[in-house]
């Protein structure tokens, strides 16, 4: 006897919904399916804890699909509790479950979004009558005897019928539309592909039912692959997590190191997270893109490359979380602003970071590779950002005045090191290593014996401006002019009694170079060079300058100091010819563009340069 009633009102709007849908992703409807049966399978286990006679040792649960591409009937079957009639007409003829709620107010108010939101909320059940014609659910409880169907062709109505059925359990049959996004869900390797990407780590096993050559049926499981992250740490070996981070990552190659973990308590949820022994492509340019977690609800594909699971400056990482806390159908707005997602992104920020440390400690010269690939964007951490700031800086590495080409210095090793007078951390910033290599701004650091970091990425002058301090120590740019080291008395004197000395050289340059400079004055900072420049405490970088300008940038020009050295033969030269009010001819203008090329700087006229040069060479 069949009865048909009616669809709650809610139902029937978003089956309408449904079936006129032009949303394109219609595949989602058999993640559904199956993460329904999956759901079936696991209440049946849990109450057979209780009730062992609901769940017999030889049965194996399992869900099974078939396709039939001649008919367009596709069937979804799983052995698990099942419904009577009543939990039928319930369950799929109301809207239960909140998520769905949702998606129907969100679409009242703003019908228009209809079609990027069903594939946000996904809505379980009902979105297989985006393919389907007509759905039929045989399904019959765990514990009784009665079988039942439920059909409906998706409009007002649907009816219930008393069917036998032999086992326990749902058989979902959905006849496929004639359209062509439709009709091609009967298609063998539709199904493979679709279940591969939702459904692989489902713990029950899928089993697909084709026939074959000779119109045989034969069945093939088609998730073979555990969940890997789901299994204890202990009995995995590093041989599985290797591949296992070929499947997630889709990069050939090893991995540097992972973490693999399991988390309980207030929220429960695993994870296994890779960083790369090489930059991923494009990962050091784009920085919006690339970032590889993979989100997975309960075992069940959510989304790749999950943006709200990792900072950006570490988009380089790849894995999965897998987490209980989440609906299925969880929602791009919902990922942004939930505290459990915020909560996931902490921890695998911070595991990240701490696998990292690990690697830094105990495989420094793997660390060094990996710096060379991805350090620049792990610098960017300290861009904008004021979380884990003490781990970035025992992550940071650099090429000193200390270190060969190939060697690299981080920052405790630098402090552990310095002489007891030294009391920063100094820095030279520039364009390349060979640059700054050669800088007279380098000459006292060096006469001193104190070490100086090379900083040579683009991303260094930015994150100059929010690396300070590190153990109490603060950062100076050598290239600025309050460098000041203790000096002994007689220093000072010997430094006091050149200022008057060399006074009137002083003033002479800066007549000449009032262009170019705010100040000429002397220093005992240069060892071999006759001059350099040097900026005054919050003046623009010449590399800054040059970064802004690249950009397009118009740079505010703030002239720099020219300062001078008064052991240099030049110097004293020159200091007789101004003394003796001889005109400095092309002195001024070779020393200023020779104080430019030494730092790296280009010069800005050098024709003019070369001219005043040439003056110079030939002068007696
Ligand atoms: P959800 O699965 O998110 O609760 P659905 O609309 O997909 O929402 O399903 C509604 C309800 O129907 C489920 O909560 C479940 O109780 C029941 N159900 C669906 N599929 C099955 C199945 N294969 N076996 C048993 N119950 C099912």
């Amino acid at each position: 006897m069949s009865e048909k009633m009616e669809f709650q009102t809610e139902v029937r709007e978003l089956l309408h919904l449904m079936i006129h849908s032009l949303y394109s992703n219609k595949e989602i409807f058999l993640r559904e399916l199956v993460s329904n049966a999956a759901d079936a399978l696991d209440k049946l286990r849990f109450l057979s804890i209780s009730n062992s006679s609901l769940l017999p040792a030889s049965s194996e649960l399992r869900i099974d699909i078939a396709a039939n591409d001649e008919t367009k009937v596709l069937t979804v079957e799983d052995n698990g509790i099942g419904m009577n009639k009543e939990e039928l007409i319930q369950n799929l003829g109301t809207i239960a479950r909140s998520g769905t709620k949702s998606f129907m107010q969100s679409i009242t108010d703003d019908a228009k979004k209809e079609v990027s939101l069903i594939g946000q909320f996904g809505v379980g059940f009902y979105s297989a009558f985006m393919v389907a014609s007509k759905v039929e659910v045989h399904s019959r409880k765990a514990g009784e005897e009665q079988g039942w169907q439920w059909t409906s062709e998706g409009t007002g109505e649907f009816s219930v019928d008393e069917l036998p059925k032999e086992k326990n359990g749902t058989k979902i049959t959905i006849y496929l539309k004639d359209e062509d996004d439709c009709k091609n869900f009967s298609q063998d390797w539709q199904i493979r592909s679709i279940v591969g990407k939702y459904s692989e780590f489902v713990t029950h096993p899928i089993y697909i039912h084709s026939l074959d050559k000779d119109k045989k049926e034969k069945e093939e499981r088609l998730n073979e692959k555990p969940a890997l992250w789901r299994q204890s740490a202990k009995g995995i070996e590093e041989k599985q997590y290797k591949e296992f981070y070929g499947l997630v990552s889709h990069e050939g190659g090893e991995p540097l190191a992972w973490s693999h973990n399991h988390v309980e308590g207030a929220q429960e949820f695993w994870s296994l997270l890779y960083v790369p022994a090489k930059a991923p492509f494009g990962v050091r340019y784009a920085s919006e893109q690339n970032r590889g977690l993979k989100l997975y609800v309960k075992r069940v594909f959510i989304m790749d490359d999950c943006k709200e699971l990792l900072p950006n400056w570490l988009r380089f990482a790849r894995g999965v979380i897998d987490t209980e806390d989440l609906p299925l159908n969880v929602s791009r707005e919902i990922l942004q602003s939930n505290k459990i997602v915020s909560n996931l992104k902490k921890h695998a920020t911070k595991k990240i970071l701490d696998t990292l440390q690990s690697v830094a400690t105990d495989r420094k010269e793997d660390y060094a590779k990996f710096w060379v690939e991805l350090g620049a964007v792990l610098k960017e951490g300290f861009y904008m950002n004021w979380e884990f700031l003490d781990e970035l800086k025992n992550l940071l590495r650099f090429r000193s005045t200390k270190t060969g080409e190939k060697e690299f210095v981080g920052l405790e090793e630098y402090v552990a090191r310095m002489p007891d007078s030294q009391k920063e951390i100094y820095y030279i910033i520039g364009e390349s290593l060979s640059a700054v290599q050669g800088s007279p701004q380098l000459e006292a650091c060096k006469a001193k014996g104190y070490e100086v970091l090379f900083l040579t990425d683009t991303i260094d002058e930015f994150m100059m401006q929010s690396l300070l301090d590190f153990k109490e120590k603060k950062f100076h740019d050598v290239a600025l002019g309050d460098l000041e080291f203790e000096k002994t008395k007689e220093e000072e004197n010997a430094e006091k009694e050149s200022k008057k000395t060399f006074e009137k050289l002083c003033e002479v340059l800066q007549k000449n170079l009032s262009e170019e400079v705010s100040e000429v004055r002397i220093t005992s900072r240069l060892k071999d060079s006759p001059c350099m420049l040097v900026r005054a405490a919050g003046g623009m970088g010449a590399h800054m300058e040059k970064l802004m300008a690249l950009q397009g940038m118009e740079a505010p020009k703030t002239k720099r100091i020219m300062e001078i050295n008064p052991e240099h033969e030049i110097c004293k030269n020159l200091l007789q010819k101004a003394e003796a009010g001889e005109d400095l001819g092309s002195y001024p203008t070779v020393l200023y563009g020779q104080a430019l090329l030494a730092e790296g700087s280009a010069l800005q006229d050098p024709a003019a340069f070369v001219s005043a040069m040439n003056k110079v060479l030939l002068s007696k």
